[in-house]
């Protein structure tokens, strides 16, 4: 079972990752947008981990609520709002439980991405974040369904996600800044696919050692 020290230490892993992708997220948003995504990122969790040591809420479900309205006032560009409602919609799922199973993480993540999806309306294969977090979270909810364990089920969907960001370098974008550039946007991994991707690789390395 996860409780909210396992979520709290996943969003202390992402703001690490974040920051230590954030030249790598900031040439790829500079080579197809405006340079600013791993600067966006790299405050709104930054943010989010001085929220949560501020104040730890005691459940999944709220601590999420609130790293999401942290990233939706302080990331800013397309992706904060997107991210906050991710956030949001993930903790909105898990409810008050105090521990929750992977099979419910798996269903949060799923709102997650349905808000993500009904926020921005992009589908897979536009080049977005969406092209990383479909494709993890169904291969979470499969492994989950399996039967397989909660750190087997997130190195599947860390790999999906990875996997689905490096499968946007030859899509054109057709939402957000990028798709301005229309097929010049083609050869290029999308930022927010890459940061989607270091998003789940920190839940699976949180799991890893949890
Ligand atoms: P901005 O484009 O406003 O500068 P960021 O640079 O922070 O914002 O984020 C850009 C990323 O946001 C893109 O790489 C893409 O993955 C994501 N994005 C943009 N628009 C959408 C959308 N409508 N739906 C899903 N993701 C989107
Ligand atoms: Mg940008």
């Amino acid at each position: 079972m996860l409780d909210a020290g396992f979520f709290a230490a996943w969003v202390e892993e992402a703001a690490r990752s974040v920051l230590a992708g954030k030249d790598r997220l900031t040439r790829l948003d500079t080579a197809i947008g405006d340079g600013d995504h791993g600067t966006n990122l790299d405050r709104g969790l930054t943010a989010a981990v001085q929220a949560l040591a501020d104040h730890r809420p005691a459940t999944p479900g709220a601590l999420l609520v609130l790293v999401g309205g942290t990233l939706i006032r302080r990331v800013g560009g397309a992706s904060g709002p997107l991210y906050g409602t991710a956030f949001r919609e993930a903790g909105k799922a898990l409810g008050e439980e105090p521990e929750v199973s992977p099979g419910a993480l798996a269903g949060a993540l799923e709102a997650a991405v349905d808000g993500v999806r009904s926020l921005g309306s992009a589908a897979e294969g536009d080049k977005t974040m969406v092209d990383a977090l479909a494709p993890a979270v169904r291969a979470l909810a499969q492994a989950v369904r399996e039967g397989r364990d909660v750190r087997e089920a997130l190195d599947a969907a860390a790999a999906a996600a990875r996997g689905g960001a490096e499968a946007t370098v030859p899509m054109q974008a057709r939402k957000g800044r990028a798709s301005y550039l229309g097929p010049r946007s083609v050869g290029h991994e999308d930022p927010g696919a890459a940061s989607a991707a270091l998003l789940v690789e920190a839940l699976r390395t949180v799991a890893a050692r949890w």
